[in-house]
């Protein structure tokens, strides 16, 4: 061990884990690419100001848990505690939205921080794959994100999770109901730091998991009984259109999420199998964000699944993925010039698209075929001196234990045409 250990909070990505990871990015990834979903990157860091603006002033985001500092050259960055305020930022920067075609599509993968109490399934450095689909106020839209992420969840064999789904309402109707909120608020016993919250955003208060606070809520109003004509037949199409596609959700008008930029649709998808940390996923429509970040009014909708939680789920679930072994065949060479000759072979079949790895430090047999099982590879490629006077080399099958001598000549399309 070195002196040094990851950070509070972080964790190590190692194989052979790690490569559940990757089918989970890949597996979230699908469905979006197949969508008309074109891949954006941005980068790790932002103007504290666009979090602040974007994400909310009073969100404990913002308030408690970004990574911000001040650069050498006196910037004001934080590290990226999320994806969307980013994302959009980028598509303004580049005027996607004015080439014409709205929804501009887009999906991402990346690291998020915040500085956050460690507990499993939370941590200061995490995973996400999102979407966003930036510039049309359309139901179909909000539909097709949530069918889309069960969609995700679905292939990767996720039975336990669910859809919560809620409205938050656009800013027609959402005042009229902070006020009565607010006025419902002022009027339990609660602390003090709940009280500022309750003036500031009472909408979060409704999201406070203490039981004490959650005790008082019962009789809370709800934004459901608030919404305008045109939220209401709104969230109902975006119901129906999820419905009609098999997707199962629940209602729940207490769903605010923790992000400032929400309008109307909003959903989380939560695991029963996580504890505490339950939200595998989430999501929303931000109709007002660009405005708030400076640009022209721009409706948009978009989600961020996290990959540990959902990597969580699947080993609550008991769910294996079949990741398909990364190595086809392994070689084994016996002696210098075997090394040479083999080492060589190797390169062509990798060339010729044959997935190869090699015992590699001089091993002697029992070494190396203990690694070549290990590396889960179908075969083995044994080469002896007598093997190369004979010109073939001795190809054995890890499954069957059978093994044949092949002509070296022949090998590699003797291996492309067993591995199909
Ligand atoms: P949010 O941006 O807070 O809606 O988060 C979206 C998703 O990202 C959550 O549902 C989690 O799966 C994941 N996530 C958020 N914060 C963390 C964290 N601190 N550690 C691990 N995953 C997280």
């Amino acid at each position: 061990m070195s002196t040094f250990k990851a950070p509070k909070g972080t964790y190590d990505l190692l194989p052979p884990d790690s490569a559940t990871y990757l089918a989970v990015r890949e597996a979230i990834a699908a469905p979006l690419r197949g969508s008309g979903y074109g891949y954006i990157e941005t980068p790790g860091f932002e103007s504290v100001e666009l979090f602040a603006r974007g994400v909310g002033e009073s969100t404990d985001i913002v308030t408690k848990e970004m990574y911000a500092f001040e650069t050498k050259g006196g910037d004001r960055l934080a590290l990226r505690p999320e994806g969307t305020a980013s994302v959009l930022r980028a598509a303004l920067e580049a005027n996607l939205h004015k080439a014409g075609n709205l929804p501009v599509k887009l999906w991402y993968s990346g690291s998020y921080y915040r500085y956050e109490r460690p507990q499993k399934g939370r941590y200061r450095h995490f995973s996400q794959v999102g979407a966003e689909a930036i510039g049309a106020e359309d139901p179909a839209l909000d539909a097709e994100l949530i069918i889309l992420a069960d969609q995700a969840y679905r292939s990767l064999g996720l039975l336990n999770f669910r859809i919560l789904l809620n409205s938050l309402g656009d800013k027609e109707c959402r005042p009229v109901y902070r006020e009565a909120l607010q006025t419902f608020l002022r009027g339990l016993d609660l602390d003090e730091d709940t009280l500022r919250r309750a003036e500031i955003n009472p909408l979060r208060v409704l999201d406070d998991k203490r039981e004490s606070v959650q005790k008082q809520l019962g009789d809370a109003p709800l934004l459901r009984d608030y919404l305008c004509d045109a939220c209401k037949a709104y969230h109902e199409e975006v119901r129906e259109l999820v419905t009609a596609a098999g997707v199962v959700f629940e209602d729940d008008p207490k769903l605010v999420r923790g992000l400032d930029y929400y309008t109307r649709t909003t959903f989380e998808f939560v695991h029963d199998g996580l504890g505490s940390q339950s939200a595998v996923g989430g999501g929303g429509r931000y109709d007002g964000l660009s405005e708030m970040i400076g640009g022209p009014a721009l409706p948009s909708v978009g989600w961020a699944l996290g990959v540990d939680r959902t990597v969580l789920a699947l080993e609550a679930e008991g769910v294996e993925l079949e990741l398909p072994a990364t190595t086809s065949v392994f070689a084994v060479p016996l002696g210098d010039e075997a090394r040479r000759v083999l080492f060589a072979k190797v390169t062509e079949m990798r060339k010729n698209g044959v997935a190869a790895d090699f015992a590699y430090g001089g091993k002697g047999l029992k070494a190396a075929m203990k690694a070549a099982n290990r590396s889960g590879a179908r075969y083995a490629l044994i080469l002896g001196e007598r093997d190369i006077e004979q010109g073939v080399v001795q190809l054995k099958d890890l499954e069957s234990g059978e093994q044949t001598a092949v002509g070296m000549n022949e090998i590699v399309a003797e291996l492309k045409s067993r591995l199909g």
